[in-house]
């Protein structure tokens, strides 16, 4: 006896895939969950691949087979392959273990020949759609089935619609639609040599050859190399009868979603349409009702979805999108499949379906993607509305703002102060314009790339940002840009969408971020679940309550240097860096002293019970300083009117130190603990301003956790002498306050070198805090911004990188830089805390990686909290027991 190639739909079940393939194995399990699907049956892989072992023939048996599982069909539905008055058609699908898209296009109606297309016309009352249907097939059994080259069919149809003056398909009429099911049958002819077979059974048989053949088309072959699939298992063939929702007033067809996909809702929700097929509904020449009306059109077969749409959820345990047909009162359900949604919807349904009792708590964490919240987070675009998109740029920040634009930052922040809204546009930006981004409502750059000063600080900030929108040229000196030829002076309303990189003309209506009470609930269950601590990156007393309100547990990392960027502190900064003495540099930064106290005093009292790493100055000096060829052009105007040499002089001797500032690699250069090495005086004031800030703290009662971060550390010898200096400033104040208080004295990890020596590193510190930022330039040897303009990309489509590191963290290289660094500092300093404070500290797969080598936290810009809440209870949930 052969073996049992052939399976109806109820033999089968969701485990048999590799028998019966992906598809045939879902439609056995809808069978047998009680859903009314089509009758059909499924032949198995196995016959495939004995096809192929006897030289391309049926294996034996087969056929014998097929016969019976097709009467089967026939009894299901009352319908007979090949009769003239009630005619069996069938749909014949490829289907393998995994889904190969496009392997083989399905076949439709089978079984249509000239007889039984008579028998579609009087079922359907429809001669047209009958007609439709029958060149359809025909067409399509040409192409797939007897190899006719697609074209040829696409000028019969051409010459048809000009035959009779029309435009679209759609209009053709029975009359032509016969005429060219003639032509048709004659073009296989003329091709093949034989004339289009008009035998169901021949059809049948020649579709399920073809779609063992089309195993081995090129398309499935490099489909299978690129995969990884197996060349081995072969395809099973669905052979599915065919319903029809167009066969009168008691037919129909929709398409339904057990839950709202946009909010989640508990509630059926799509539509359907009497008397119709799916193309129908997509061609939108009716409009479709809403489902709930099918209860007072069919109450019997509403009652029947819900029941069945239900069973579905609770068999799927997941929002479903079902496809279904009534043909002639009876409900069919045709498909279903997990149904796409919103971030908000996501969250709503998991933290519904866990309510319900059908997920747990982990799988409903498990079910959002990290990614997605971030349109949750920001303020965004009504995307109902129109929108005139005039360039796309890159997605640098996410978030949509509308506002003037404005080319200098000077003026954005006149503006904005002003109370106008306002779009920073530069080709570039630098520490020079935060004022005017820190007054902009969103940023937007011609050049740069995701992780650009724009986008970098935008997404630190929370505002929109869209980058290297290269079809966008600004022309500073006539205060104008163009996009595509059309010039639009500064002061155009534009709006931008860093979710999508487009730059809109004119306002668009915004909505409002908000964490709905699912939100919240699932963060919830994330922190019950996660390991990582997760704090934010913040400098501002503002930016800290909205990190505090998204839940973060501290802040990881205070950047100082924003704070020396404020224009009405820049002068005091130059005169600092300008000084020609310790006293001089003394006297200006005693002025800065009361300023960075009152920023510190701000930050700790917000973050009070929680730790503050503060980061001591970080960047190098002649960052805060004029830019040379704008202070040349200076001097040349004032050398050409002669009228002030007193302030030609003070130019020209600021020149002079700007330039002796200047540095080749300034990334590489003096910046970081380097000043303090140098310029001992500048920490000293900073640390002073931050335990100033904290007595004033503790003596109102505050619980505060300051802890003092030194940048770019490269030897131990560096942090022993600023630790000393640090702790020194400490005890000064507390004798002067007469109150005493903990901190923490740490160190960023940036460097290799500093990795490599963690072992020695580790006894003077409090704390590492990996600055991958750095870290990931310094390991690469890679300048970030260079890296992303110009040869990163080539890097990523050739497949030599799979991720750009400065998004997604290198765990081969700059990874075993860090797994050295904790556990060599943790050999050096068992109770070292651990964290990271560089942008992977807010993306998910990083955060994976952190909670893998066991870091104690992850910081990451207030917005990206709760993203980091979650993937930190991901990572945990997914390397349970590791
Ligand atoms: C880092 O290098 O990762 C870091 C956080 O510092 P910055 O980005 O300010 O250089
Ligand atoms: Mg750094």
């Amino acid at each position: 006896m052969s073996r049992k190639y052939v399976y109806l739909f109820r033999e089968g079940k969701a485990s048999m895939r590799d028998l019966l393939g992906g598809k045939g194995a879902n439609l056995a399990e809808m069978t047998n969950i009680g859903l009314p699907v089509p009758p059909g049956f499924t032949i198995t892989t196995e016959a495939c691949n004995e096809y192929y072992e006897n030289g391309q023939k049926f294996p034996e048996g087969l056929w014998a087979q097929i016969e019976p599982s097709l009467a089967e069909v026939e009894r299901a539905t009352g319908k007979i392959f090949g009769d003239r008055l009630n005619p069996l058609l069938v749909s014949v699908r490829s289907g393998a273990k995994f889904s190969m898209p496009g392997m083989m296009d399905t076949i439709l109606n089978l079984g249509l020949n000239d007889e039984t297309v008579q028998g579609l016309v009087e079922a359907t009352q429809n001669e047209r759609f009958a007609f439709d249907c029958y060149r359809r097939f025909i067409q399509m059994f040409g192409d797939v089935v007897l190899e006719v080259e697609h074209h040829h069919f696409e000028v019969i149809l051409e010459q048809a619609k000009a035959k009779q003056g029309v435009k679209y398909d759609s209009e053709l009429s029975p009359a032509s639609l016969q005429w060219m099911v003639a032509e048709y049958k004659k073009l296989i002819q003329r091709t093949t040599g034989r004339p289009f077979p008009l035998d169901p059974k021949v059809q049948l048989e020649e579709a399920i050859r073809a779609v063992f053949r089309s195993w081995n088309n090129d398309r499935a072959i490099v489909y299978r190399k690129i995969n990884n699939i197996p060349d081995n298992i072969g395809t099973a063939v669905n052979v599915q009868s065919m319903v029809f929702g167009n066969m009168g007033n008691d037919s129909g067809t929709g398409v339904a979603f057990t839950r709202n996909p946009s909010t989640g809702e508990k509630a059926l929700y799509g539509e359907y349409l009497m008397n119709a097929q799916g193309e129908d509904v997509v061609a939108g020449i009716r409009t479709p009702q809403p489902i709930a009306s099918l209860a007072a059109e069919n109450k019997a077969i509403y009652d029947q979805f819900v029941q069945i749409s239900t069973n579905l959820e609770a068999h799927y345990r997941d929002m479903q999108d079902i496809e279904f047909t009534i043909e002639r009162g009876k409900l069919y359900i045709l498909q279903t499949r997990n149904g796409k949604r919103t971030a908000a919807a996501a969250i709503r349904v998991a933290v519904e379906l866990c309510h319900e009792g059908l997920i747990t708590k982990e799988e409903a964490i498990g079910r959002i993607e990290p990614g997605q919240l971030d349109q949750l987070l920001h303020r965004r675009m009504d995307t109902s509305a129109k929108l005139d998109v005039l360039a796309t740029g890159l997605p640098a920040s996410p978030g949509a703002a509308s506002g003037k634009i404005v080319l200098d930052a000077d003026e954005a922040e006149k503006l904005g102060n002003a109370g106008e809204k306002v779009i920073l546009v530069r080709t570039e930006t630098t520490p020079d314009d935060i004022h005017g981004i820190l007054a902009a409502q969103g940023i937007l750059t011609s050049r740069g790339g995701m992780t650009s000063h724009a986008a970098v600080v935008a997404r630190h900030m929370g505002k929109p940002a869209v980058c290297g929108c290269e079809a966008l040229k600004i022309d500073y000196a006539n205060h104008t840009v163009t996009i595509d030829d059309v010039v639009y002076p500064e002061g155009t309303v534009f709006s931008i969408d860093g979710a999508t990189g487009r730059v809109i003309k004119g306002a668009v209506p915004m909505i409002d971020p908000e964490l709905s009470s699912e939100f919240k609930e699932l963060l919830v269950w994330a922190d019950e679940i996660r390991v990582l601590k997760v704090q934010a990156n913040a400098d501002t007393p503002h930016d800290a309550q909205n990190a505090r309100d998204f839940g973060a547990q501290g802040i990881g990392l205070c950047r100082t240097e924003h704070m020396f960027m404020d224009p009405a502190r820049i002068p005091i900064v130059q005169e600092m860096i300008l000084a020609q003495s310790l006293a001089e540099r003394e006297t200006a930064l005693a002025k800065l002293l009361p300023m960075q106290e009152g920023d510190f005093y701000g930050i700790l009292k917000v973050m009070h019970g929680l730790p503050v790493v503060i980061r001591l100055l970080d960047p190098p000096l002649h960052e805060f300083l004029p830019h040379v060829e704008e202070l040349v052009v200076e001097i040349t105007k004032l050398k050409l009117t002669g009228e002030n040499p007193h302030e030609l002089a003070e130019k020209e001797a600021l020149l002079r130190k700007v330039r002796a500032l200047s540095e080749l690699n300034p990334m590489l250069g003096h910046r970081g603990c380097r000043l303090a090495v140098t310029f001992p005086e500048i920490y000293a004031m900073q640390a002073r301003a931050i335990f100033q800030a904290s007595a004033r703290l503790v003596k109102e009662g505050y619980e505060i956790h300051p802890e003092v971060m030194i940048p770019l550390i490269i030897d131990t010898k560096e942090l022993q002498m600023l630790r000393k200096l640090t702790e020194d400033t400490a005890e000064a104040v507390m004798e002067e306050q007469n109150v005493r208080f903990a901190y923490k004295v740490g160190t960023m990890i940036e460097v290799p070198r500093a990795a490599l020596l963690a072992d020695e590193i580790g006894k003077v510190a409090d704390f590492f805090s990996f600055g991958t930022n750095d870290l990931t330039q310094t390991t690469f040897g890679f300048s970030r911004d260079d890296a992303e303009g110009k040869f990163l990309p080539a890097y990523l489509e050739k497949d030599i990188l799979e991720n750009n590191p400065f998004a997604v963290l290198d765990r081969e290289g700059v990874g075993k830089l860090m797994k050295m660094g904790v556990q060599l500092g943790r050999e050096a300093n068992p109770g070292i805390e651990l964290g990271i404070c560089g942008e992977h500290g807010g993306e998910p797969s990083s955060i994976e990686f952190c909670h893998l080598i066991g870091l104690d936290y992850v910081s990451c810009s207030p917005f990206r909290v709760p993203i980091a809440r979650l993937a930190a209870a991901q990572a945990a949930i997914s390397n349970k027991g590791q």
